[in-house]
């Protein structure tokens, strides 16, 4: 008896074969994709009318493994199993128990980050990795902190979703989790906890917009007024080490002249010294354990010089910070849910020095941040960058949550779409968006069929990207949440349409990157 067990359990020979059994007698829901048997256990996410919940069925000799687990336990034909809810203990162990589901470090190559709002799209995002092909490793759960409060999730939901997703879709090749526009050491330490291993630091408010325009006295004063301490530097060693240097990146001239130094020191210096502070908190935190850290200027107003990327990198190098990734702000702009908007010339004459720096000061990936929908300059992104590379979409898979809601129920998107239509003048402040409510068609000015072409139109595709908050967070008189369980339930119900959209939505973002 005991033999016959071990050997199903080992082996494999008939691999979820408990499993299938007890399955059958529940008359539950089994999600194939996501059945794995281990040396320990059959393991599948099943639907029941509760919701989806983990099934578990040991192997005879290891029924002690449930004690790991909160849910119903049963028996059938001599086998032990549970149904547990999703909760955050169940996940927890479920990634001990199937390490494949613990996000980590990501490799050299190419990856890709798909922030997900609502905690549902991970199944589509895996269909679409494995629709584009190549090898692009993802980051599944991605979220910065901005939209973590906006959405009124938890770093730990956030991961935890991604781990259940991963699970039902039966991810086993690895990811990572990225907590995305660190501003502060608490943030960092609010994510650490929470099992991420990439960290975004977004010192943007640390870098002086005015530094462009301002006339040479104001630099100058700018300049001595650096925080020279926590440089751990001079103005005479800077300048000793950094005026009036040329450096050849692959054949390219990148020089800092005098006042290019001072301007780039201006713009940057106090950013680097943030960037250094998070990046010995999150070390001395992680103690000796490694981590993925990005530095993002993405969200400045003005663009990345290359004398300022230089300065920047060579600056953080010295004070001994390591990074991964980073993400400088280019030519053009990179508004939220829509293509590039600018000369594409101009991008990749800009974008391909930006990529030999990262080469030649790295190696180190460039990160594309409000990479959604920019599907004009993957190309270049991808040639220059020769495969170090990572891109990073936020809000496009709530995006196609709301195309979902618009194919499914039309009255529940025509409602999210008024609303966000009149929510948008007061969300917008924080966004690089330029779509206006007046030029974006009126809800009831366009059809039930007509509603999915509403994620087309430009404006009424900026409105719906950044509301996202008021709309997950709305609430109806009697106090309940006006979309966001609706919109959950409609996505749980139908998830073959959201992941349907999300897949044909990423491997036209994926494909550009999916190298052999
Ligand atoms: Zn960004």
């Amino acid at each position: 008896m005991q033999a016959t067990a071990e050997r199903e359990g080992t082996n494999g020979a008939e691999p979820g074969r408990r499993l299938a059994r007890v399955v059958d007698r529940g008359g539950f829901g089994l999600h194939p994709a996501s059945m794995v048997s281990t040396d320990a256990a059959e393991w599948a996410m099943v639907g029941t009318q509760a919701g989806a919940r983990l099934l578990v069925v040991p192997a005879a000799a290891r029924a002690n493994l449930l004690a790991d687990f909160d849910g119903e336990r049963g028996e059938h034909g001599g086998a032990a199993f549970l149904m547990g809810p999703l909760t955050a203990r169940n996940t927890a162990a479920l990634r001990r128990h199937l390490p494949w589901l613990e996000p980590r470090p990501l490799p050299a190559g190419t990856s890709a980050g798909f922030g997900d709002r609502l905690g549902l799209a991970t199944p589509g995002h895996a269909r679409a990795l494995r629709a584009a092909g190549g090898h692009i490793t993802p980051v599944f759960a991605q979220q910065s902190i901005r939209e973590m409060t906006r959405a009124a999730r938890s770093p730990q939901a956030v991961v935890d979703d991604a781990t259940w997703g991963s699970f039902d879709a039966g991810w086993r090749d690895g990811q990572g989790a990225d907590a995305d526009h660190l501003k502060t050491a608490a943030d960092i330490t609010a994510c650490a906890a929470a099992g991420f291993t990439m960290f975004t630091v977004d010192p943007g408010d640390h870098v002086d917009r005015q530094a462009d325009s301002a006339a040479p006295d104001v630099l100058r004063a700018a300049w001595d007024a650096l925080p020279w301490n926590e440089l751990e530097d001079s103005p005479a060693s800077m300048r000793a080490r950094l005026a009036d240097r040329a450096f050849d990146v692959e054949g390219q001239r990148v020089s800092l002249d005098e006042r290019a130094l001072v301007k780039a020191a201006v713009k940057y210096g106090r950013a680097v010294a943030h960037v250094t502070a998070m990046f010995r908190h999150l070390t001395a935190l992680k103690g000796g354990q490694p981590f993925d850290f990005e530095v993002s200027v993405d969200e400045t107003d003005t663009p990345t010089s290359h004398a300022e990327h230089v300065f920047v990198v060579s600056e953080l190098r010295r004070l001994g910070v390591r990074w991964a990734s980073l993400a400088p702000r280019f030519v053009g702009r990179f508004e939220k849910g829509v293509d590039y908007v600018g000369d594409l010339a101009a991008f990749d004459a800009d974008f391909r020095v930006h990529a030999a720096i990262a080469r030649a000061f790295g190696p180190y990936k460039i990160s594309l941040h409000s990479g959604s929908d920019k599907f004009s300059i993957y190309e270049i992104a991808a040639r220059h960058t020769r495969g170090l590379i990572h891109l990073k979409t936020a809000g496009t898979s709530y995006l196609e949550a709301l195309r979902a809601a618009a194919l499914v129920s039309p009255a529940l998107f025509r409602s999210i779409y008024a609303f966000a239509r009149e929510r948008y003048d007061e969300d917008r402040a924080s966004y690089h968006v330029s779509a206006t409510a007046a030029d974006a068609p009126a809800a009831d000015s366009v059809a039930d069929a007509g509603l999915p072409q509403l994620l087309e139109d430009f404006h009424a595709r900026q409105i719906l990207h950044v509301t996202f908050g008021s709309v997950l967070t709305a609430r109806a008189a009697d106090g309940r949440l006006r979309f966001a369980n609706a919109l959950r339930a409609l996505l749980q119900a139908s998830p073959e349409v959201y992941e349907e959209c999300l897949e044909r939505h990423f491997v036209r973002h994926l494909r550009s990157f999916a190298r052999p």
